[in-house]
Order: C-alpha cells, then sequence, then structure tokens
C-alpha cells in the first residue's frame, strides 16, 4: 500500500507492539501509517503468549481477530527437571485475571494483527525500511523501497515499535548494554511430536536437563511444535557445534524430552545470540520506543510479547494525550511504570538462571498460596501490586527460597 506524505503517528515495525499501537491509536481517530521492513507473513520467534496479552489485544480490538484463528489454548506452564515437576495452571492464581492465553506460530499471529488493524483503513507499507529521521518539531522519516527509492514521510510523532531492527536506539545512539549474560538460544519447529493425553497439552513445557540448559516445547493447534534451547557459552560446549545435532544430543540427554525423538525438523535450527538488550532512555521529543526496541530480557518466562503489547498500550495512550495538546510527563506516565513491570520480570529471570527460582519450584514444602502468587507473575500480571510477589519481588522469592531449602 502506498504511505501517505503525511500523518499524525508514524509506526515503524508491525509486529505485536506496531500494530496494537497502531490499533489504538487508529480507533481514537488519529491518522496513523506502519512502515514495515518485511513481507508478512514473516518468521519471528516468541510464540508463547501470557494471559495478561488476552486483556491488551481486548483493550486494541483484537482479541476476537486471534480468536478466529484457533491457536492452541496454553493454560498454564510445566517445568521438568529429572523426576521433579512443577505444574502452574492459570486457573489457579492470585491476580483475578484471564485463565488462559494461546501459543501462536507467530508468522501467522503476526500477520492477523496487522491485516486486522489494516482492515480499519491503517496504511501498512511492507518491504519498506526507515533508514533515517529527523524528530524535530516537524518530524520526518525517511522510508526506502526495496528498489532503492526513497521518500519522506512526516509525522506530529513517531512510535519505533522495529524490535531487533532497533531503528532509533541505532540513529539517536541511545543502545546501552544489558545487564544480563548473553545467551544464546538454538530453536526450530518440529513435526511428529507425540503429545501427551489430557491437559498437559495446553502447557508450554520447561525442561532443564542436566548440564545447565532449559528448554522449550510450545505444541501448536496445527500439529507442529516449537522447541528451542537456551544456555550459556558453557553449556553448548558440551553439545555438537552443529546445531542440528545439538538440538538431538539435547534431547536424548533427557527422559522428559523422549517425545521429541524421531521428530522430523522443518527447518534447519535457528541460532540467536547475544539477544538481551538495553537504552539509555524511551522517550524524546515527538518519539517512543516499545516492545523489544526498549529492552528485551529473556526468553525463559515468556514475557517478550506481553511487554510489547504493554508498552504499546501505555505510550499510545501518552501519544494520544500529546497530541490533544495536554502535557504529558514521560517518564512518570510510560518509562516508570514499565520500568516496575520489567524489573518484576528481571528478578524472576535472575533467579532462575541463579538456581533460587527452581528451588522454589521443584520444592515440596512451598505453599499453594505461594504458588498462586508467583503464577500471577508467570501469567503476565506484573503491574498487580496487591500481590505481595509483584509488590516486593526480589525480598519475597529470598525469603520463600530460604525456606525452600
Ligand atoms: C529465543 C527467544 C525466544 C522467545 N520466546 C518468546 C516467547 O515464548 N513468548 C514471548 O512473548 N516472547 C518471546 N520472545 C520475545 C519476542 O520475540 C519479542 O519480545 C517480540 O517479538 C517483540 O515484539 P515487537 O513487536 O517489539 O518486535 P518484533 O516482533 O521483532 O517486530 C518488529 C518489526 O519491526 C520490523 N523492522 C525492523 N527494522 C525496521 C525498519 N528499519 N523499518 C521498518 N520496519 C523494521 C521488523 O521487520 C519486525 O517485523 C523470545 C525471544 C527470543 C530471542
Amino acid at each position: 500500500m502506498d504511505l501517505p506524505r503525511s500523518c499524525d503517528v508514524l509506526v515503524i515495525g508491525a509486529g505485536p507492539a506496531g500494530s496494537s499501537s497502531a490499533a489504538l491509536l487508529s480507533q481514537a481517530g488519529y491518522s496513523v501509517a506502519v512502515v514495515e521492513k518485511q513481507n508478512f507473513p514473516r518468521f519471528v520467534i516468541g510464540e508463547s503468549l501470557l494471559p495478561h496479552c488476552m486483556d491488551l489485544l481486548a483493550e486494541a480490538n483484537l482479541l476476537e481477530a486471534v480468536r478466529a484463528r484457533d491457536y492452541i489454548i496454553k493454560r498454564g506452564a510445566l517445568f521438568l527437571r529429572g523426576d521433579d515437576r512443577c505444574d502452574f495452571n492459570f486457573r489457579d492464581q492470585h491476580t483475578n485475571g484471564w485463565d488462559h492465553t494461546w501459543q501462536v506460530p507467530r508468522a501467522d499471529f503476526d500477520k492477523t494483527l496487522a491485516d486486522a488493524v489494516a482492515a480499519r483503513g491503517v496504511p501498512f507499507a511492507y518491504e519498506q525500511e526507515v533508514t533515517a529521521v529527523d524528530l524535530s518539531s516537524k518530524p520526518k522519516a525517511t522510508v526506502v523501497d526495496r528498489e532503492g527509492h526513497a521518500q519522506e514521510i512526516s509525522a506530529r510523532f513517531v512510535i519505533d515499535a522495529s524490535g531487533y531492527g532497533r531503528v532509533l536506539p541505532r540513529l539517536l545512539s541511545l543502545d546501552a548494554p544489558s545487564n544480563f549474560p548473553q545467551r544464546k538460544a538454538v530453536f526450530t519447529h518440529l513435526r511428529g511430536d507425540r503429545r501427551p493425553e489430557g491437559p498437559e497439552v495446553n502447557r508450554i513445557w520447561v525442561v532443564l536437563p542436566k548440564g545447565g540448559a532449559w528448554v522449550w516445547i510450545i505444541p501448536f493447534s496445527n500439529g507442529v511444535t516449537s522447541y528451542g534451547v537456551v544456555g550459556d557459552s558453557g553449556v553448548f560446549a558440551q553439545f555438537p557445534a552443529d546445531s542440528e545435532a545439538c538440538l538431538r544430543a539435547v534431547i536424548a540427554s533427557d527422559h522428559n524430552l523422549a517425545r521429541l525423538v524421531d521428530t522430523e525438523f522443518i527447518f534447519p535450527p535457528r541460532v540467536l545470540e547475544g539477544y538481551a538488550c538495553s537504552v539509555k532512555r524511551v522517550h524524546g521529543d515527538n518519539f517512543c520506543l516499545v516492545g523489544n526496541a526498549t529492552e528485551f530480557l529473556d526468553p525463559v518466562f515468556s514475557s517478550g510479547v506481553t511487554l510489547a503489547l504493554a508498552s504499546a498500550n501505555r505510550a499510545s495512550k501518552a501519544v494520544m494525550r500529546q497530541l490533544a495538546g495536554e502535557s504529558v510527563d514521560w517518564e512518570s506516565d510510560y518509562a516508570r511504570p514499565m520500568k516496575l513491570g520489567t524489573n518484576v520480570f528481571r528478578t524472576y529471570v535472575s533467579t532462575w538462571y541463579d538456581g533460587t527460582l527452581p528451588r522454589i519450584f521443584f520444592s515440596p514444602v512451598v505453599a499453594e498460596s505461594v504458588k498462586r502468587m508467583i503464577c500471577s507473575v508467570l501469567a503476565g500480571y506484573v503491574w498487580d501490586e496487591s500481590n505481595p510477589f509483584v509488590a516486593q519481588h526480589e525480598r519475597k522469592v529470598a525469603q520463600v527460597a530460604r525456606l525452600a531449602a
């Protein structure tokens, strides 16, 4: 589709953060244009949603479009370590929130969101790349198509939802190192997963084989399963360097992965390294960053899409107020609340890798009431301050770990 020469808001990137920003702004009456570098559907990793996504999709009027895709329903997360198991069922949680969500092949999910927003009249320009921005009092962006033709589009505000593309962090030198060690993920989609009967199929499975890796198994409704292994370089040094051989060796190393023996890998495993990233600031004159363009922590608790949708939601509301002439305090209205939620996940990710959280998960003495509170964090309700495991996340996790020891 042709881009307009000007609009109220230019959105860079048509992933979940970009499409949901465009949905919220357009339904409030603002003119929006979305520029997307790739053609959709396109592959991206990040397939297990959290229940809080449902609230955010509903607010953007995108829930029904997603529901129509018949994705597999995800009702919880099952953690397995040898013969130890810990099952979180989103029905049993502290927060009065959604008890389920979906596991989605992202190519299809992202296209579903984008198409739903485009159907409301928002122009999406695919295979066009934002290469430069001028964010002075009359912002404009340079957009280049596949043939190298450049055009300028002016907008009152620019939202960078470019994910791993990190357009504005690169152009404005906003990149900052993540305080997480750099890890690596090797993953593929496979066919032939011998899924268990019963409720366990409606889970993300997180398996901890010996040696420090963790493994995701994410079943989809189309019979395909996403399988990935995450660890640091020391972990991968124990396995063959060839990615396919590595993934097969991990399967062979643990009886909890036996269902994946003899499966067919649909594409050669992909490798992502050093994906944790951060930025110096998430807003400035006439722009803000949302989704992965801000910060990405880690895949272990499937927080990425939830944080992408949540940041898009908060940022879009601030943009609406700014465009309506109100004064917006971007720190207190956007940056700080996002940091609060991200920091809750940060604690859970850190304590996952230092062994504290697995000790809690697999302890026989941890009370059900505690599990319910942790379950709400794993469901993405990281802004529910009535949950002590949100409000005092570091202290409560450390306290329960001492009891679980
Ligand atoms: C190994 C791994 C596993 C993960 N697993 C999960 C999971 O199970 N659940 C979960 O919720 N999250 C997961 N994530 C995180 C998830 O991938 C991201 O958080 C999520 O995709 C962020 O969405 P987004 O909309 O911010 O960005 P994206 O989905 O990355 O979309 C950004 C879009 O911007 C476009 N773009 C880039 N540059 C430009 C440009 N110059 N001009 C125009 N367009 C541009 C890109 O083409 C892309 O389509 C995982 C991440 C990793 C690394």
